[in-house]
């Protein structure tokens, strides 16, 4: 396999222009002739799909929701990161750069990250064009917070509800097409495999959620844009639908998967309270604006708490340790989001934890209710109060919100170079789909920026310099023997699942699979547990295709074949991210390997060894996978330990 990273020539500031520069077009005439196939309706996949509609080709858009409008991105609350320095204190385009390869530990490429934060600003003008409501100042300005990470106010956002109003936005600009005739808008369709041919992608293969029908599309090129891995855990902060099969399908059809291990694991979330929860809520990292993490100083207060005899207003100031403020001055409450999730679960081991089962520290509002009044704190995150009180029960107005770790996002995924194009050629990744600029660790809000990025700013001008080369490309028919057999492939695995008729449901055996990725591939991670990790895996994919029980047939809606087919994936998937933790032999990001860290309990890199993206290669069912190294060179960053000390 050939990891050719196609970085452009020239000064890192200088790269992106150099590129666009040099690129091929595609004339109008010839656009009209050329399929695009996109899946996913996201940021990602809708600002793409938007984009090429647009710019005159023919657009093939794919989602399993109901609508466009449901893409998981719905849900992103906190903001979306521009370097536009509106407060004037002191961001730039190098700042943003710096902080996002800082914050991801040293393991992503210089060249993608520094694109990324010059396009920033590019987003929150095309946005506002759009007519996202973002929050204003007074006098008219749009406001910022602030995020982990960062000791500027660069975070854009629309109260608690940023993504939701992102993807309006995105999905106004599609619809223009889709009435333009442009894009065609396939809904409740699940992509189930790709279509190679000669080398490339060609196409996909679909299925219908609806009717169970299989179908066959071709396109010149095919951009996945379906999101993150997360749910492998079973329980996280993903939308239930969230899934990583168009993903280990890629890597299936020869595409790398980079980074597979590198999972985020986000501190504010509402703590696990029940066996029968199927999914976990975030409390936004802006709370840490203003809210202050805290246990309890004394052991017997924690006890106390925990045994319902006292509650966390009976505590003084002088009993609680701000642990994060006390650890990371420099920082306080806005460390990014691996180091906060790390004190949170060292403080819990410890003893200090409190709610029912001692894993849960407290997100507290009552200085910044002193100090700004609750009016203040209600205008800035008043939809994010009102979700806990209704989950909780109780009143965070009044009382500490109860807050703990929990798998919210994944950096890894398929790897892909300067142009978004993984190893296959004709198919890109776009979004949370892919590795590309995180590193070892996403920072707050910059999510959004790079689904975006991807889909508005870089793919429209990468794609073309793909698809020049294809003018003379005749639309295939479907007929083909490659879509054939590919569908036919995809046909006998459904047939396979729904012939099991075992004993185990679907989601006992995901969560037989979420309960071993947290014990052994989450918070921290160590050789013993990985290896049991990996044997554990395979006797759940054992048993898994001889004893799960799928009610009803392939014919019509069948949610729990769905499910079914997402699982078997998310095996792989689960297989794939022990793996790639154990030949990590260091501690990056949220990357912790036991073994390897200093001897204040901070992650230690490895930088002599493991300064790459370990890029792992499909070679057949039951295989062990290859792993191939892109070795990261930084030219402008500084690399050190980090310190927000
Ligand atoms: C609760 C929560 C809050 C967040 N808040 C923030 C925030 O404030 N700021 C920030 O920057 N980030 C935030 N994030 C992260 C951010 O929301 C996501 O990383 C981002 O929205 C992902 O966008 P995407 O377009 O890549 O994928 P998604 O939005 O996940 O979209 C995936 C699309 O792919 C489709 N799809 C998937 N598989 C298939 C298939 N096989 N066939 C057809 N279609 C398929 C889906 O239908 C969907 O349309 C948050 C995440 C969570 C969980």
């Amino acid at each position: 396999m050939k990891l050719d990273s196609k970085i452009p020539e020239g000064p890192l500031a200088q790269k992106w222009d150099n590129y666009k520069a040099g690129q091929k077009l595609v004339n109008p005439a010839n656009k009209r002739n050329l399929d695009i196939i996109v899946i996913g309706t996201g940021l990602a996949g809708a600002s793409a799909a938007a984009s090429f509609g647009e710019m005159g080709f023919k657009v093939k858009n794919f989602t399993i929701q109901d609508s466009p409008r449901r893409a998981h991105s719905i849900a992103a609350q906190g903001g979306i990161n521009a370097a536009k320095n509106y407060p004037n204190d002191g961001d730039s385009v190098h700042r943003l750069f710096y902080d996002t390869v800082k914050g991801g530990d040293y393991r992503a490429r210089e060249a993608n990250v520094y694109r990324l934060a010059q396009v920033s600003n590019d987003i929150i003008d095309q946005c506002v064009a759009q007519g996202v409501p973002f929050a204003r100042e007074y006098g008219g300005t749009l406001d910022n917070r602030s995020f982990g990470g960062a000791q500027v106010s660069r975070t854009f956002y629309a109260k608690g509800q940023t993504g939701q109003q992102l993807l309006i936005g995105a999905y106004q600009a599609l619809m223009r097409q889709v009435n333009a005739g442009t894009v065609d808008m396939y809904t409740r369709t699940e992509i189930v495999d790709y279509v190679i041919v000669d080398g490339k992608a060609r196409g996909v293969i679909a299925r219908d959620l609806v009717t169970g029908e299989f179908s066959r599309h071709f396109g010149h090129a095919v951009v996945m844009a379906t999101g993150g891995y997360g749910n492998t855990f079973f329980l996280s902060t993903n939308a239930m639908g969230s899934n990583g099969s168009a993903a280990i399908k890629a890597y299936q059809k020869g595409a790398a998967f980079a980074n597979p291990c590198f999972a985020q694991i986000h501190p504010t979330c509402i703590p696990v309270h029940g066996e029968f929860q199927s999914k976990l809520t975030l409390m936004s990292e802006s709370l840490r604006n203003d809210g202050r993490i805290w246990v309890p100083k004394k052991k017997e207060d924690a006890e106390a708490i925990r045994a319902g005899k006292k509650k966390a207003t009976d505590l003084s100031e002088e009993e609680r340790d701000y642990y994060l403020e006390r650890r990371y001055p420099a920082f306080g409450n806005l460390v990014p989001r691996d180091v906060a999730s790390r004190a949170a679960k060292e403080r819990c081991d410890a003893g200090f934890g409190v709610g029912t089962t001692g894993l849960a520290v407290y997100l507290d509002f009552k200085t910044a209710i002193e100090r700004l009044g609750e009016d203040t704190i209600r205008a800035r995150y008043g939809n994010l109060f009102q979700m806990y009180e209704k989950i909780v029960d109780d009143n965070p107005y009044k009382e500490p919100m109860m807050i703990y770790p929990a798998i919210h996002y994944t950096m890894g995924g398929i790897w892909v170079d300067y142009e978004l194009q993984t190893t296959v050629p004709g198919l890109f990744a776009a979004g949370e789909a892919n590795f590309s600029d995180h590193g070892a660790n996403r920072l707050g809000a910059s999510a959004l920026m790079q689904g975006l990025a991807d889909g508005y700013f870089v793919l429209p001008y990468t794609i073309q310099n793909y698809l020049a080369d294809d003018i003379r490309t005749p639309r295939m028919t479907g007929d083909e023997k490659e879509f054939v057999e590919a569908e036919a492939a995809a046909k006998a695995k459904f047939e396979k699942l729904l012939s099991i008729k075992g004993n185990r449901s679907v989601d006992s055996l995901h969560k037989e699979l979420g309960l071993v990725m947290w014990d052994f591939v989450g918070m921290a991670r160590n050789k013993k547990g990985l290896e049991e990790a990996i044997e554990k895996i395979a006797a759940i994919k054992k048993e898994f295709w001889t004893n799960v029980k799928i009610p009803g047939s392939g014919k019509g809606m069948n949610v729990e074949l769905e499910k079914a087919s997402r699982l078997a994936d998310f095996i792989t998937t689960g297989d794939l991210m022990a793996r790639d933790a154990l030949n990590r032999e260091e501690s990056c990001g949220g990357h912790f390997r036991e073994e390897f860290q200093t001897e204040e309990g901070e992650a230690l890199r490895q930088d002599d060894k493991f300064a790459y993206a370990a890029c792992w290669e499909y070679q057949g069912e039951d295989k062990a996978p290859v792993m191939h190294k892109e070795d990261l060179t930084f030219e402008v960053v500084k690399v050190a330990q980090r310190n927000y000390k």
